[in-house]
């Protein structure tokens, strides 16, 4: 099975999963989206409203503004692969239970970032941050790049603090303004160019099994 095929068997668990309550209040799980060996990867904290309507991430009022930072990096968003922690709408918005991010992640995006293999993760919020930091505080870390085995990953603010903490704007413009140097930073450090070339099947490395 080539990798976009393995992508897309994920999505169609992630669709039908009930392995966690958020199953019961959702409309549409949100798989993710992006090239199958996108360079960087974005990841989230779960659906909202608009994206448990549309079966898309970021595509409410926080995915407006990902979009706008992005822009403001020279990013394109259809270049990097964007997923969440968890992949179904906590109900009412609410914190995503640690039982609820060990059984997504450990079913879903685990396999997600093994298969796209990003050189650079980008994470937004703490609970995302938490996967790679675990006894970090995002006030300390943000905007910070550090190497986690074979990829550099860089934890900031999630779009919706700074929509609901105005005062948290400045930081996560400026945050994202330090994306472009960052990334050719990993780049250089990786010893890759801007355009990664997709990777072949027989010239993968081992599996990584545990990533967090
Ligand atoms: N917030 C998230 O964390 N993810 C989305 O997809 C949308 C809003």
């Amino acid at each position: 099975m080539s990798d976009e095929q393995e992508l897309e068997k994920l999505a169609k668990q992630i669709v039908v999963c009930t392995k966690c309550e958020l199953h019961r209040s959702r409309k549409k799980a949100v798989p993710g989206e992006g090239p199958t060996h996108a360079e960087i990867m974005f990841i989230g904290e779960g659906p909202g409203f608009h994206e448990n309507e549309q079966g898309r991430p970021f595509v409410g009022a926080a995915g407006k503004f990902l979009d706008q930072l992005l822009e403001q990096a020279g990013v394109t968003r259809a270049d990097v692969w964007i997923t969440n922690v968890v992949k179904c709408r906590p109900p009412g918005n609410r914190d995503p239970l640690p039982n609820e991010v060990e059984t997504c992640t450990s079913n879903y995006l685990q396999h997600q970032i093994e298969i796209v293999n990003p050189s650079i993760i980008v994470t937004l919020g703490r609970f995302s941050m938490g996967l790679f930091f675990k006894a970090a505080k995002i006030t300390q870390i943000h905007g910070q790049m550090r190497k986690v085995g074979d990829r550099f990953v860089i934890a900031m603010y999630h779009p919706a603090a700074a929509l609901h903490q105005m005062s948290l704007k400045p930081a996560i413009m400026a945050d994202f303004a330090k994306l472009p140097e960052l990334l050719e930073q990993a780049r250089a450090e990786l010893g890759k160019s801007k355009s990664k070339e997709p990777k072949k099947k027989e010239e993968d490395e081992p599996k990584q099994m545990n990533l967090f």
